[in-house]
């Protein structure tokens, strides 16, 4: 049995009062037991969300790491083995918006997966489509190929320890969400791909739908047998939302 994941991505959203509120949102909240909550803060608020968290059974991550593991002659990246040092757990590699706006290609992101594990890291790798993709019926081809580079670069046995968020590019920030069957077709063929290489690590690893959740589609979503929890953008930034989301997720 997969344990439900719910993380909040926070974006490049934030300031330290806003930051501060959240916080006390989220110390407020009464979360599921069996479902496991992490935030994903700016890196810059990351350890006053980790010292404002202390307590919460809630992990903190980021979303972002360098192509090197460790702490060096880079400037402006932070590395894995940083993110781990202040106390994160996990952190996202190829978001969306990262592949389209910073250009990041799939050997790049497999380098930050392999990076994030070599400090002990969880990664949370993103794969989805645009719309012209989607409407070229180009959808489990483009997600296929963004998922097997990692597994040809890393193998199979990395997904043993990561987590696989698909979050269709033309549903993230735009209201759109793709319908529970769609998401469930992608989950399966993701799902479907890691079995062919094995079949244990497949039934193990956590997908995670992302795209314009909100606790009123959470229910539905969760509820497909190849989704494991969600990746929340906007609906993570308000607290009372986030914790009726991770509700969603433990029902
Ligand atoms: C995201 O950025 O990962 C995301 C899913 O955003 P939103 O929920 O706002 O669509």
């Amino acid at each position: 049995m997969r344990r439900p994941l719910v993380a909040g991505n926070w974006k490049m959203h934030g300031t330290r009062t806003s930051v501060a509120e959240l916080i006390k949102g989220l110390r407020q909240l009464a979360l599921p037991t069996g479902v496991d909550v992490a935030v994903l803060p700016p890196c810059l608020y990351i350890n006053q969300v980790i010292q404002g968290l202390d307590g919460k059974a809630l992990a903190v991550g980021a979303q972002n790491c360098a192509v090197e593991p460790m702490q060096g002659a880079l400037t402006g990246e932070i590395a894995a083995s940083q993110l781990s040092d202040a106390g994160c757990t996990l952190v996202l590699v190829g978001h969306s918006e990262r592949r389209q706006i910073l250009g990041e290609s799939d050997g790049v992101i497999s380098r930050k997966f392999a990076a994030a594990q070599s400090c002990g890291l969880v990664p949370v790798l993103c794969v989805g489509e645009t719309r012209e993709q989607r409407e070229a019926g180009k959808t489990l081809e483009v997600v296929g190929r963004q998922l097997g580079t990692v597994i040809e670069d890393l193998g199979v046995g990395a997904f043993s320890r990561a987590v696989v968020a698909y979050e269709p590019v033309w549903a993230i920030g735009t209201g759109l969400t793709a319908s529970p069957e769609q998401a469930q077709e992608v989950h399966a063929a993701i799902r479907a791909q890691l079995a062919a290489e094995n079949a244990e690590v497949a039934r193990g690893v956590r997908l995670l739908y992302g795209g314009s959740v909100k606790a009123a589609n959470a229910v539905e979503l969760f509820g497909m047998p190849d989704i494991d929890g969600g990746l929340i953008g906007g609906a993570s930034l308000n607290a009372d939302e986030f914790g009726a989301i991770c509700r969603a997720a433990g029902n």
